[in-house]
């Protein structure tokens, strides 16, 4: 029966992260499945962003990116992925 438990929290892991992922698709733009907005997860082609595992980090490479295009960015903790994403500032 162990494996079934192990099979069963899989499972659920899987409904968990795929639930995240509607519940935040949906808060940002109704009628489409690309979750966009300057806190995601994914960048505005639908992929996953680079995860910084601290703020410095994210922070560091906030400043490469504004470097290179030339706009303010800033960086946040991703309520999906639990690391930190760089975006432009509002
Ligand atoms: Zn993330």
């Amino acid at each position: 029966m162990t494996t079934w438990a192990v099979l069963g929290v899989a499972v659920a892991a899987v409904g968990l992260v795929w639930y995240w992922s509607g519940r935040y698709g949906g808060r940002a733009r109704r009628g489409t499945s690309l979750v966009r907005g300057p806190h995601t997860h994914v960048n505005a082609k639908g992929r996953a962003k680079v995860g910084y595992a601290t703020r410095e980090d994210a922070l560091a490479g906030a400043r490469r990116a504004s470097a290179r295009d030339g706009a303010p960015m800033s960086v946040y903790r991703c309520d999906t992925c639990a690391r930190w994403h760089v975006g432009h500032a509002k």
